[in-house]
């Protein structure tokens, strides 16, 4: 989300005359683009910061922004916090930029942190249209209107809104033409996507079908799915189409009922397994991810067993698995105890790392021997001999180059794995 963000904040800027440089030292603005929803996200963004003092020191005339949720949260208290930073600008706020940097060049401290219930930065179209070439993100919609108990972005975010189709479609033809082969469509909760105009309305799976006729060579990913939305026309539009990427990423959270409750997940854990069982009966070859939270408030090792159980029923693909952190201003840190000690929410957290990668390594293990598409994305990270890519299914595969280039699809063999990747040969 944030990548697709910067793209904005860039569009804007070159759009009045600034240049992108590689270097932090040759730059005379540098914005650091932030998120807030863990305290550890913001511990990075401090630590960036330390290291940016060094370069303000050898160009005094430097100017610094902190742009993004932490920009949102934290508001006039970064100026106090850190003299470094000249520019606080929040996420519906980057249009005026311009005005922005040019009071912090005047040597006041310039902030923005209006929230917006319509920005959608529909006409922002990316000045660089995509980071490596291949892959490109585009958001269609801000905000959040859930109100999960422990998360800070409908704070840092605003309110839920969706973007115009019409846009969209002209952004994800642009990146088609200018080389991409693939689009990731973004939202908090991409299944509550909904545009009207007159009398028509129009909602994800026909969005999503839209972006797909665009080119078959064009792969269509999309995330994050909540599942009380998640809705089987969207299953039937993703089974349809070949070059709709055979993958949902759907968090559950917790396993347990009582901490989904007190999360404000609106579903149960019966609700979460009766998705799963549709996505599996709809689309036979999908891979499902998610995300997981340990040792939310009141957690019991009852609860965490629950948690464990669903993984284990579930079977995930891949799983982003992380410890509860109090975030302020929230429902649970006004309304509940952050009391489950972090020795416990570490503990129980490795407890889930070291099962999903089991999980993950059986997962991967039912590949072998099987061929899959690969979009190639570039050289592996190892050796130059090697390319790698991703399967439809969102699984990563290295195998030797065949003087194939980034953008070609190849189908890869599968012959070896690990708990992460796939490894195969181009046959
Ligand atoms: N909109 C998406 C995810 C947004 S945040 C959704 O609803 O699924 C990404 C993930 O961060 C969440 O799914 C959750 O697992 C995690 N997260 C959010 N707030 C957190 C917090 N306070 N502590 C720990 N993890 C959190
Ligand atoms: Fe946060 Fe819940 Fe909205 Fe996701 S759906 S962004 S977890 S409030």
């Amino acid at each position: 989300m944030n990548i697709a963000d910067s793209d904005v904040i860039a569009s804007v800027l070159t759009g009045t005359g600034y240049k992108l440089v590689k270097e932090p030292g040759e730059a005379g603005l540098i914005l650091i683009n932030t998120c807030s929803v863990r305290e550890n996200a913001e511990q990075r963004v401090w630590n960036r910061l330390r290291q940016l003092r060094y370069f303000k020191k050898k160009n005094p005339d430097l100017i610094v922004g902190l742009a993004g949720c932490m920009a949102e949260r934290l508001r006039e208290k970064l100026f106090d916090t850190e003299d470094l930073i000249d520019i606080v600008a929040g996420p519906d706020s980057y249009r005026y930029l311009p005005s922005l940097v040019a009071e912090a060049g005047s040597g006041r401290k310039a902030i923005n942190v209006r929230l917006s219930s319509c920005e959608t930065y529909s006409d922002m179209l990316p000045a660089y249209p995509c980071h490596d070439g291949i892959t490109a993100f585009i958001s269609i919609m801000r905000g959040c209107n859930n109100m999960c108990s422990y998360c800070i972005v409908p704070y840092v975010r605003g309110a839920e809104r969706s973007r115009n189709p019409e846009s969209i479609l002209k952004e994800a033809r642009m990146h088609f033409e200018s080389g991409s082969r693939e689009v990731t469509l973004l939202g908090q909760n991409v299944d509550s996507y909904k545009w009207t105009s007159g009398d028509n309305t129009m909602e994800f799976h026909s969005l999503l079908a839209e972006v797909a006729a665009i080119d078959p060579r064009l792969r269509v990913r999309f995330t994050t799915s909540h599942p009380k939305d998640l809705s089987d026309e969207l299953l039937k539009t993703m089974a349809e189409k070949n070059n709709i990427c055979k993958h949902i990423h759907l968090p559950f959270q917790s396993g347990s009922n009582r901490i989904l409750r007190l999360m404000n997940r609106e579903y149960t854990r019966g609700d979460y397994m009766s998705r799963i069982e549709s996505i599996r009966r709809i689309i036979p070859e999908c891979s499902v991810s998610t995300d997981i939270i340990s040792g939310f408030c009141t957690e019991t090792d009852e609860d965490h067993k629950e948690t464990l159980s669903l993984m284990e029923w579930a079977g995930f693909d891949f799983a982003y698995m992380f410890r509860y952190s109090e975030r302020p201003g929230t429902l649970a840190a006004r309304k509940l105890r952050d009391d489950v000690s972090e020795e416990i929410k570490i503990k129980r957290l490795n407890e889930i790392i070291s099962l999903q990668n089991s999980i993950s390594r059986k997962s991967k293990k039912n590949d072998l021997g099987k061929i899959h598409e690969v979009l190639v994305e570039g050289y592996s990270k190892r050796s130059k001999e090697d390319l790698t890519g991703r399967t439809s299914q969102n699984k990563v595969v290295v195998f030797p180059g065949e003087n194939r280039k980034k953008g070609d699809y190849v189908n890869v063999f599968i012959e070896k794995c690990t708990s992460a990747t796939l490894a195969g040969r181009i046959i």
